[in-house]
C-alpha cells in the first residue's frame, strides 16, 4: 500500500519526464517577449496563433499607461478582500462602466475570470436548483457548479432538443442555464435565440459566459448577445478582462438585485483579495478602446476570414468555427503533436489540444487571429500549415 501522499506525484513526475524527451510535449513554453502577434520563445521568433489577444491591446500604450498610472497611485495592490478593506473607487468606477456598456444595471468584478464563474454560479445554484450546462461549457463553469450545493446536468453540445428535455425535468425547481457565447475550443457559436426561447417557455433564466465573445461579436464589441440582438434577455452577462481586455480579471453584470446577492454569497470574491489596480485601470482603459475604435474589430474579422479561407483551401477542417478562433480539427493524439512539432519548427505557434478537453478521436490544434496579425505573417503561417500539414500527411 502507497502511504505517501506524494506517492502519485513521484509517479507523475517520472511519467512526465519520459513525455517531455518525445516531441510530444508542447506545454508551458517560456515566452519571453510581449504576447503580440509574434513571440520570442528560447531566442526563436514565432508568429503567435495561440493567443486569446483578439484586439492586440496587451501592447496598446494607452493601456500600458493607463496601469501604470494607477500603480502610482494606489500601488500593485489592495491587500484584502472587497468586502472589507479591498474596494477601491477604480472598481466602482469600473463597474459603473461595465454596467453602462451592458446596458446592465449593476456589475460586480473579480480576480479572474475563473473566480468570477466559481462566486457566481456557487451563490446562485443552491439547494434545490439546478444548473443546466452545455458539454463544451468551460471547466470554470463546472467547477462552479461542482462547488455550488445545487445540482448541474449537461446537454450534448448546441443540442436544443435535448436542453429541452433537461428543462422539463422537475419543474418546481428553479434553473439556470449556463453557456459559453463563443465555444472556446471550436470556436463556434451557442445558440442563443434557441436558448432565450427555451428559458421563457420553461421560466429558467440565463448566464452567458462570454469570456470569447466581447470586443469580439456585435456592433459594438459588446459580444454574442449583441450579435443575436439579445442583450435584455440574457439575464447574466459574464466576462472576462484576459482575453479581448489585455489584462486579467472577470465580472458579471445584470440587475442590481442578484449582483448585490453575488457580492454578499459568492465565496470566489469574498474570500480572495480585490482586483489589483493595475488590472482594473487596463481594463477600463481596453472598455473604452473597444467602445470608440471599432476599425480594430473590423481588422480582426478581416483576418479572420483571411485564415478560416486560407486553412479550408488547404483542405484542413475547420470544424463549425465563425470566429476568430479557428480549430484545426485533426482527430489522431499523435498526429496533432507531429503537426505542431513540424509548425513549431517553421516558427509557428499553435496549442495542440488532446482529450480530455476535447472529446475522443476530435484531438487539434487551437489557432485564434488577432486585429494586429499582418497579412504577410498569416501567409506565412498558412505556409507552414500547408507544409506541416503534408508532412504528417493530414492534407
Ligand atoms: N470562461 C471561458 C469560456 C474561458 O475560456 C476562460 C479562460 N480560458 C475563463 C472563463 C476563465 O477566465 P480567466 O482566464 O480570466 O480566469
Amino acid at each position: 500500500m502507497k502511504t505517501d501522499i506524494f506517492s502519485k506525484c513521484f509517479e507523475f513526475y517520472h511519467q512526465l519526464e519520459t513525455v517531455k524527451k518525445t516531441e510530444k510535449y508542447f506545454y508551458f513554453r517560456t515566452i519571453s517577449s510581449i504576447q503580440g502577434p509574434e513571440v520570442n520563445i528560447n531566442g526563436r521568433r514565432f508568429i503567435m496563433l495561440g493567443s486569446n489577444n483578439y484586439l492586440g491591446l496587451t501592447e496598446d500604450q494607452r493601456v500600458k499607461e493607463a496601469a501604470i498610472k494607477a500603480i502610482k497611485k494606489y500601488g500593485t495592490g489592495c491587500a484584502g478582500s472587497r468586502l472589507l478593506n479591498g474596494t477601491i473607487d477604480l472598481h466602482e468606477a469600473l463597474e459603473a462602466q461595465i454596467a453602462e456598456f451592458f446596458g446592465k444595471e449593476a456589475t460586480v468584478v473579480f480576480a479572474t475570470g475563473m473566480q468570477t464563474n466559481l462566486g457566481c454560479i456557487q451563490a446562485l445554484v443552491t439547494q434545490d436548483c439546478v444548473a443546466i450546462l452545455d458539454k463544451f461549457d468551460h471547466a470554470s463553469i463546472i467547477d462552479g457548479c461542482r462547488l455550488a450545493s445545487g445540482c448541474f446536468k449537461r446537454y450534448p453540445h448546441n443540442d436544443m432538443q435535448s436542453l429541452e428535455r433537461l428543462l422539463q425535468c422537475e419543474p418546481e425547481k428553479p434553473k439556470l442555464i449556463i453557456v459559453d457565447g463563443v465555444f472556446s475550443m471550436e470556436g463556434d457559436l451557442t445558440n442563443l435565440p434557441a436558448i432565450v426561447d427555451l428559458s421563457r417557455k420553461y421560466g429558467a433564466r440565463i448566464m452567458l459566459d462570454d469570456a470569447h465573445g466581447i470586443g469580439v461579436m456585435g456592433k459594438n464589441g459588446r459580444g454574442t448577445a449583441e450579435h443575436f440582438g439579445l442583450e435584455q434577455e440574457t439575464d447574466i452577462i459574464m466576462g472576462t478582462f484576459s482575453k479581448s481586455l489585455a489584462t486579467i480579471g472577470g465580472f458579471i453584470a445584470a440587475q442590481k438585485e442578484v449582483i448585490e446577492y453575488v457580492k454578499h454569497v459568492g465565496r470566489a470574491l469574498l474570500f480572495s483579495a480585490s482586483l489589483a489596480p493595475p488590472l482594473a485601470a487596463a481594463a477600463s482603459m481596453a472598455f473604452k478602446i473597444i467602445e470608440t475604435e471599432p476599425e480594430r474589430r473590423k481588422k480582426l474579422w478581416d483576418n479572420t476570414q483571411f485564415w478560416l479561407e486560407g486553412l479550408k483551401r488547404l483542405g484542413f477542417d475547420t470544424g463549425y468555427s465563425t470566429t476568430p478562433i479557428v480549430p484545426v480539427i485533426i482527430g489522431d493524439v499523435d498526429k496533432t503533436f507531429e503537426m505542431c512539432r513540424y509548425l513549431e519548427e517553421n516558427g509557428v505557434f499553435v496549442s495542440p489540444v488532446v482529450p480530455p478537453a476535447v472529446p475522443p478521436g476530435r484531438a487539434l490544434l487551437r489557432t485564434s487571429v488577432m486585429a494586429t496579425h499582418s497579412q504577410k505573417q498569416l501567409e506565412k503561417a498558412l505556409d507552414a500549415f500547408n507544409l506541416a500539414g503534408r508532412k504528417a500527411g493530414i492534407i
